[in-house]
């Protein structure tokens, strides 16, 4: 299920981890998606309609979503061999998952999405539907990017100015 406001959620955690590029937070914040892409492109998922609830239960389900977070923590301490960085990643995958529980089903979006599948049977959803009013969601969706946007454009003023004094 395409959508930014995960990418809000990776520019506001530069204020916690200032010395990771952005570029990589928010990739994060979108790991599952794009897993979900590839997935997609390969005819194994599917987008939700307005007749057809999605099927990605090996991207977006709650026990897939805490699969890739561990997978992508492990992998990023792995390479760094930094515990903090390793858990901020795998946080940030995480949160994915976390938001789209609050958000799904987003029927305001796609008439017919049923929420998120808890396991690979996708009968079985969770979701606590916030996306399901129009207004909420565009709110919802803009405003997470916005605020990401702010936190992440303070953050980087506050570490220049750091720079500048030292
Ligand atoms: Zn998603």
């Amino acid at each position: 299920m395409p959508a930014i406001a995960h990418i809000g959620v990776g520019l506001a955690a530069k204020r916690i981890t200032p010395k990771i590029n952005a570029g990589w937070l928010i990739l994060a914040s979108e790991f599952i998606e794009v897993i979900f892409l590839i997935l997609w492109a390969a005819g194994v998922e599917t987008v939700p309609t307005n007749d057809t609830g999605s099927y990605s239960p090996y991207s977006h389900s709650v026990i897939m979503g805490v699969f890739w977070s561990f997978l992508a923590g492990f992998f990023v301490l792995w390479l760094s061999k930094n515990r903090k960085t390793a858990l901020i990643i795998g946080t940030l995958v995480f949160s994915h998952t976390l938001l789209d529980i609050i958000a799904s089903p987003k029927t305001a979006f796609f008439a017919a999405d049923i929420g998120m599948p808890i396991f690979f049977d996708i009968t079985q959803t969770v979701g606590l539907g916030l996306w399901r009013y129009e207004t909420v969601a565009y709110i919802g969706e803009y405003g997470f990017v916005l605020i990401g946007l702010l936190v992440y454009l303070n953050e980087r003023r506050r570490i220049k100015q750091t720079f500048a004094v030292t």
